[in-house]
């Protein structure tokens, strides 16, 4: 009788097996048949292999299907293969290079004096799903690097020889290949049982590119592709793509008035009227927000000496990302405008003694923050070097975290849902390197689950990925399209008290370290902005829309009764335009939707006889003729802060 090895599967239970069994075996074997035909690879005591490799020592067994996000990165990583083996069926004597994959797909680079015109991407998409139909086995081989060199060498592979030889000669004794068809490339794999895995493979674009980034080496031609597990997931992907890029905020902030940049400040928008009326509702809600919830607002200086930026420590490791200004009076540039407001808020709780009744002290700031961000890597308003954060700092007792984070994830809870965001949670708990001992992390990450339970909120856990100096709690939005943004952060601090020495006097009469938790719910203005615009297509509910309504007249002589209404309702706070352009009427209620104002007021004799409007929605609901005031019992509603 055969040797037996223990399988850990991932709920616990544990299963024998006779060593050597592969694991495609021992799942059809020891899980079931339905299992088994799903399994697309397996990750085994931590290393990612194929099915077909055999179980040697007892094992932590986890098989990811079509049902993962590895199982999808896996099958596009598949389908890099397929296409280069389609690409050197097509167009023979092209020779590979490298095809990795990216985040929505893979590309691959192929040496050939024509670069590939939209036909040919067109022929390689249909000779590549036509390949997967055919479902060949994904073969895995090893070869000594010698071998490996000599099969490329025969195969007129010489960029292929070139990477073998660069492997061998950082010390690797064999190549893994894998074959499917008559097709060969080597990679570390794994790779899905065989190519009929993939569903669909969709060739995205092409372009030059050259031979390891390096411009002296000969120009390839790289192929974007991606692929899914079935048609309807690949045609959600194309519609959200072109959805995309209709919703563009840099589009839409030119079509609707929103921003400008110029090149004499990368990186900071100029913001027009209606940008302007957009971003301070933002803030005023936040402000109103915070306010409502116990926080405090401060103002604090807008440039540091870089004393502070030493007790911080960003001074060491930040001081590329700040912008240094020169002291005339010391010829240095030691001064710097602060990148957060982290340090000048501990600074601020040092002012003061405190004893335990002040405690949790919120401080919230929306002050203008400046970072050195490569000026390649500026982009619209989601990469900018000026912008403002609805930051703030708590101060804390450590029996008040659990309480504190429950606070936060509520107000959070509250500003994600009335901007029609839903929200996914994840818990980063204590890296290898990390300050403080292992109790101080229990009850840390402790007082987080706690909190997160008790609202009986689903997270995921990261485990290792939290900063040194405490875990931290991540939410990640998904907007009307799917796409999904990282915005809302709580990270818990037990580093900046020390360094800044900050105490309080408990009730027991003795000096204590605070705890700190920095947090944020929008992020960056600017990129909530952004992300509001997309999210929206620019189509903003009443409260926030930086036009509320727009009155057009049938004819001119309605404009003095027009402009009444308009001042009538800007003295209430409405934010309501006349549009007095020499137009036609229907021509001013398509400009009016163009630019999706919630409410067009059209007014002609009868409106003006009978002291009303006659509003439409955005979209062309048409609300009929009503009084005034039945229009601002509307307004009132829906313009208000939620
Ligand atoms: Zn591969
Ligand atoms: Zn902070």
């Amino acid at each position: 009788m055969s040797e037996m090895i223990t399988v850990t599967l991932p709920d616990g239970s544990q299963k024998q097996t006779a060593r050597g069994t592969t694991i495609g075996d021992f799942v059809r074997e020891g899980i079931g048949a339905g299992l088994a035909k799903a399994a697309l690879f397996a990750r085994a005591n931590g290393q990612d292999m194929d099915m077909s490799r055999p179980l040697t020592e007892d094992v932590k067994l986890q098989i990811f299907t079509s049902k993962s996000p590895e199982g999808l990165d896996l099958i596009r990583h598949d389908a890099a293969h397929v296409v280069a083996s389609a690409v050197q069926r097509l167009f023979p004597g092209t020779q590979v290079t490298i095809g990795p994959s990216t985040e929505e797909g893979f590309y691959y680079d192929f040496f050939r004096e024509k670069p590939f015109t939209p036909e040919d991407l067109e022929k390689i998409e249909a000779e590549a799903n036509a390949l997967l139909k055919k479902d060949e086995a994904f073969v895995r081989t090893e070869i000594s690097m010698e071998d490996a060199v000599r099969l490329f060498e025969q195969k007129g592979e010489t960029f292929k020889v070139e990477i073998v030889k660069d492997i061998a000669a950082k010390g690797a004794k064999t190549l893994t290949l894998y074959t499917h068809g008559d097709w060969v490339d080597f990679c570390l794999g794994p790779h899905a049982p065989s190519t009929g895995k993939i569903g669909v493979i969709k060739i995205l674009s092409s372009s030059g590119a050259y031979w390891r980034g390096d411009h002296r080496n000969p120009m390839l031609q790289r192929i974007y592709g991606t692929a899914f597990f079935d048609k309807k997931a690949l045609q959600e992907y194309v519609t959200r793509i072109e959805e995309s890029k209709k919703r563009d905020h840099r589009k839409l902030g030119k079509e609707l008035d929103l921003f400008h940049f110029h090149p004499y400040a990368p990186g900071a928008a100029f913001w027009t009227p209606k940008g302007t009326a957009l971003y301070q509702t933002l803030s005023d809600w936040m402000r109103g927000l915070t306010a409502g919830d116990g926080y405090v607002e401060i103002k604090t200086p807008l440039m540091f000496n870089k004393g502070l930026w030493e007790t911080s420590g960003h001074w060491g490791k930040y001081k590329e990302n700040m912008f240094l200004v020169l002291d005339n009076e010391t010829g240095e540039h030691d001064f710097s405008l602060k990148p957060m407001n982290c340090p000048s808020h501990h600074l601020y709780f040092g002012f003061k003694r405190h004893s335990y009744r002040d405690l949790p002290l919120r401080l919230h700031t929306q002050d203008v923050l400046h970072r050195n961000e490569a000026a390649g890597s500026l982009g619209g308003l989601t990469r900018v070097r000026q912008f403002a954060q609805d930051d703030a700092h708590i101060y804390c007792m450590e029996s008040q975290i659990t309480d504190e984070v429950r606070r936060f994830v509520k107000l959070l809870d509250r500003v994600y849902k009335a901007v029609g965001l839903t929200y996914a949670v994840k818990l980063s708990t204590r890296p290898e390197q990390r300050l403080g001992d292992d109790s101080l992390w229990d009850r840390a990450e402790g007082g987080l689950k706690t909190a997160l339970e008790s609202l009986g909120l689903a997270y995921e856990l990261a485990p290792g990925d939290g900063a040194f100096y405490g875990p931290k709690i991540d939410f990640t939005v998904s907007d009307s399209i799917g796409r999904r943004w990282q915005l809302g952060t709580m990270q818990l601090d037990y580093l900046a008290p020390q360094r800044f020495d900050l105490n309080y006097i408990g009730e027991d009469n003795a000096e204590h370290r605070p705890v700190v938790l920095h947090r944020a719910i929008f992020g960056s203005f600017e990129r909530f902005t952004a992300i509001l615009i997309e999210h929206f297509a620019g189509a903003f509910p009443a409260w926030l829309a930086p036009i509320q309504a727009v009155l057009v007249t049938v004819a001119d002589r309605q404009l003095d009764y027009a402009r009444k209404v308009r001042d009538d309702l800007r003295a209430k706070g409405y934010r309501v335009e006349v549009d007095e352009r020499g137009m036609t009427l229907n021509a001013k209620i398509r400009e009016a939707q163009i630019q999706k104002v919630p409410f067009t007021l059209v007014v002609g004799d009868a409106e003006v006889e009978a002291g009303g409007v006659a509003p439409r929605r955005y979209g062309g609901e048409d609300l009929k003729s009503m009084k005034l005031a039945d229009f601002e019992a509307v307004l009132a509603k829906e313009g208000a802060l939620p």
